[in-house]
């Protein structure tokens, strides 16, 4: 249990970040010092709107250079802080030629680096690491041999590997990896985050975060001829942000949490896309056969595996967790989806 100063500096972690962007942002408003750590805080591309919504706020925002990779960079940054928000680590699903370098090596011992700067650190009481609901499962396959029909914050991703699902081999990683380090000590306690897909307006143009890839995807014709049936989670980024915060100043928070407001079929987005933006769009209108999904996964960027395990499946998580510790209520979907659209649209993305 830690009773958080509202004086004391904050560290967030990847601040350039698409869920980051908004924690910062909530934080600011409320009249916090924020301490973000970045990777290059001359890049106005990256910071820029972080700077802007300093400007505007009654908080204060210091910008500190660190990278997950560099030992010793978080430093400086978790100078003073009783509360650290752990978000950065890779979240990239395409382009993925060397997994361990590109994703598992920066997600394990960016983690190991941050909670090292943070065992360096009398004052942190709390850290509160963005996990991902990749680390409770690997394959929407994997509800099949689960009692009880949903995934919850008991249950660990047994399936992913380097070779298979690697981002969620990493997420899983660097969470088991934050447990442990927090277990081996008594000063600071752990409130970990596992969002399912996290979509809504984004704060900046310049994330390369999977979830602006998604809906891009959708409105730029890639997935006019149809999409495989497929369900994911969803939440709003803002009640993600919201999460972080609530996780970090509730003295009693504990443990995991599922976020996600609930389970959706890419053709129920469409269906959802094309009831506001009518046919402006080449949204995608049905659902392709699980053999010809499969037949052309290399093409698309898909491994056949994945494609076997995941598509066609059901999947059904358990959000009760985070509304009764973190206070949660969550956003309907259809608002995140036609926001998120809107600004792919807005930002010229589409
Ligand atoms: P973004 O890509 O927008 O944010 C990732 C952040 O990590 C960026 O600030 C990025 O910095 C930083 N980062 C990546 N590599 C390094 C590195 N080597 N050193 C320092 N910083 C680094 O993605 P999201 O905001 O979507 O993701 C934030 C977190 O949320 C991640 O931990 C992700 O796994 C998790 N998550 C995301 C979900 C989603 O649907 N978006 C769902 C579940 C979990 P830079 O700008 O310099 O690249």
């Amino acid at each position: 249990m830690a009773e958080i100063d509202k004086s004391a500096p904050i560290l967030v972690t990847g601040g350039t970040g698409f869920i980051a962007g908004w924690i910062i942002k909530m934080l600011l408003d409320d009249g916090g010092t924020v301490h973000a750590t970045v990777r290059d805080p001359e890049n106005k591309q990256k910071v820029g709107h972080l700077e802007t919504i300093a400007d505007q706020a009654p908080g204060t925002l210091k910008l500190f250079k660190a990278d997950l990779l560099d030992l010793g960079s978080f430093a400086e940054a978790t100078g003073g802080c009783e509360l650290v928000i752990h978000t950065a680590s890779p979240f990239v699903m395409n382009g993925i030629t060397n997994p361990k370098e590109q994703l598992i090596r920066p997600a394990l011992e960016g983690t190991r680096n941050v909670l090292d700067a943070v065992n360096n650190s009398p004052s942190v009481k709390r850290v509160v690491l963005t996990s991902s609901v990749a680390a409770i499962y690997g394959d929407a396959a994997d509800l099949q041999s689960l009692p009880g029909g949903a995934f919850t914050e008991d249950h660990w991703n047994t399936t992913s590997s380097e070779s298979h699902q690697a981002y969620s081999y990493s997420k899983l990683v660097a969470e088991k990896e934050a447990w442990a380090m927090a277990k081996a000590q008594e000063r600071w306690d752990l409130v970990v985050i596992n969002p399912s897909m996290v979509l809504g307006p984004s704060l900046t143009k310049y994330s390369i975060s999977g979830s602006i890839g998604l809906l891009k995807q959708f409105g730029d014709g890639t997935a006019k001829f149809g999409v495989p049936k497929a369900n994911m989670g969803m939440v709003d980024v803002r009640d993600v942000a919201q999460a972080h915060i609530n996780a970090g100043f509730t003295p009693t928070a504990s443990g995991r949490h599922i976020l996600s407001a609930t389970e959706v079929s890419l053709l129920e987005i469409s269906k959802i896309l094309r009831s506001h933006f009518g046919d402006t769009y080449p949204l995608p209108k049905r659902e392709v056969p699980k053999f010809m999904v499969w037949l052309a996964a290399p093409m698309i960027g898909f491994t056949r595996e994945f494609v076997s395990k995941n598509v066609g499946f059901p999947l059904k998580l358990d959000n009760s967790y985070s509304k009764k510790d973190l206070g949660i209520k969550y956003r309907p979907i259809e608002q995140t989806i036609v926001e998120h659209f809107q600004q792919i649209i807005d930002d010229q993305l589409i």
